[in-house]
């Protein structure tokens, strides 16, 4: 590409969404680079079909059939994320050397973030948190990413699980619009492969785009491929060591049918409780038509296939214990020990107790899935404290950066990454005094 650039960003998710908005808007020429499309969220199942399950691009299966979720679209998985917002476990990240309470407090007062208003959550979710609170569980909302005076209920799933039209919830790709806005240049179908690497020094990335390749040069690059994308790209750029000893935060559904609440129009994860000494989140999970029919089937249980008014779910979502590897290709080969499998079920009786107590009847759990992939370019071993990798100017921020087992939804976690990335970047810029370092062509 002929333009030059301050900072190449590869990928829009969260992660590289937020770095590349702090730095337009503070005047820095930023180049993303996006392998998936940037379409008009229509909120259509078709939609949501195409960008996040398609197999062997968005839908990743490991060698135990665990299936792995991600979207490969501007603004990331978080187009079709839950939009729940937890909070970030400070101290395991300050001892590496990771401070962002500065960064998140300020994100709190940027985004839309906090629980839910009574009359938004749904009945099944407020049936759900009566009975684990009638047991004595500390089960209460969670915050949310989303804008809840633009929430209208006639909007349906659509806003939670197929991309959000109306833009209730909040989204990297709204980061990504800022960023433009600020002059960023967005290019979408951009697949890149590697970084290029001078001296030990990254000087930009190559890249296909409708089978072309093409190179764009720009004196810092941030990776921001996710937990999967990331480490893929740093192998084939030098880094072989990346795509090891990862996490996955493998789930379960556990679904009962109750005769009297039948609200099809309900948030995911309104509300749920972290059972920390047992290793797991347990939330209520609403889920839309043809979901509810997909699940159903693929826990052989056609006859309630059809059945998704009654239904009433509790996702248990699993911290699992570091393993596995990528494929140079992107493959997913990671099974789930025993003790993740022990952790799972753990969760899975408490939700049934749950469940019954609400008057759930004809309960089962459904197959395993994951949704966070990361810890495959760990804080401490393949980035610093700044997220810088063994080559000068070449940055990770993403979920792979994250260091240790996980089990929680990591969204603002990687937010607050992103703006403390982005804050390194330009002191060192005022450090050196030389913004426009900028390598030509
Ligand atoms: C169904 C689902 C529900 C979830 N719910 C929640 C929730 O409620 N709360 C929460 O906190 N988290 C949730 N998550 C997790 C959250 O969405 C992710 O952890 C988060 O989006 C990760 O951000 P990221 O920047 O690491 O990567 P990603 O969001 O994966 O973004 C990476 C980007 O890089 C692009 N890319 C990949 N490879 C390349 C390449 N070679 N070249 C160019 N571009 C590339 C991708 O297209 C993508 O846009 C959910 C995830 C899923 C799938």
């Amino acid at each position: 590409m002929e333009a030059k650039y301050d900072v190449v960003v590869v990928g829009s998710g969260p992660g590289g969404a937020t770095v590349a908005r702090e730095l337009s808007l503070k005047g820095q020429k930023v180049l993303i680079l996006e392998i998936g499309g940037n379409p008009k969220l229509k909120g259509t199942f078709w939609q949501y079909l195409l960008y996040q399950c398609i197999p062997g691009k968005s839908l990743l299966f490991s060698n135990g059939l665990i299936g792995v979720v991600r979207g490969l679209i501007t603004g990331g998985s978080s187009i079709f994320y839950y939009g729940t917002c937890f909070d970030v476990p400070y101290d395991m990240l300050r001892s590496y050397g990771v401070d962002i309470e500065e960064e998140v407090n300020e994100l709190r007062r940027e985004l839309p973030i906090g629980p839910l208003k009574d009359e938004i959550m749904g009945a099944k979710a407020k049936l759900i948190m009566k009975s684990a609170q009638e047991l004595n569980y500390d089960w209460k909302k969670l915050d949310k990413f989303m804008y809840q005076d633009k929430w209208n209920p006639n909007q349906k799933f659509a806003n939670f699980y197929y991309g959000d039209p109306e833009g209730v919830k909040w989204s990297a790709k709204m980061y990504v619009e800022e960023a433009v806005q600020a002059g960023a240049t967005l290019v979408n179908g951009a697949y890149v492969q590697r970084v290029m690497i001078d001296n030990g020094q990254a000087t930009g990335v190559e890249f296909k785009k409708r089978g072309r390749k093409h190179k764009a040069f720009a004196p810092k690059v941030i990776v921001a491929a996710g937990g999967i994308g990331s480490p893929v790209i740093l192998r084939k750029s030098g880094i072989k060591e990346a795509g090891y000893d990862y996490f996955f935060d493998p789930l379960i559904s556990v679904v009962g049918y109750v005769k009297d609440v039948k609200d099809e129009n309900e948030i995911p994860m309104s509300a749920g409780m972290h059972m920390k000494e047992e290793g797991y989140v347990m939330t209520d999970m609403a889920l839309p038509k043809m979901l509810n029919t997909v699940f159903a089937a693929s826990a052989l249980k056609f006859g309630k296939m059809l059945s998704h008014k009654k239904a009433v779910r509790i996702m248990v979502k699993a911290k699992d214990t570091l393993g596995g590897r990528l494929t140079n290709g992107g493959g997913v080969r990671k099974t789930l020990i025993r003790e993740d499998k022990d952790k799972l079920m753990k969760g899975y009786r408490r939700a049934k107790e749950i469940l019954k107590n609400a008057g759930a009847k004809g309960i089962y759990k459904t197959q395993y899935l994951a949704a966070h992939p990361g810890g495959t370019v760990k804080i401490g071993e393949l980035v610093d404290a700044d997220l810088k990798t063994k080559f000068n100017n070449l940055y990770v921020c993403d979920c792979s950066v994250i260091p240790e087992a996980w089990g929680l939804p990591p969204t603002l976690t990687i937010l607050g990454l992103g703006k403390r990335l982005a804050k390194h970047l330009l002191s060192q810029g005022q450090q050196t005094g030389n913004r426009s370092e900028r390598i030509a062509v």
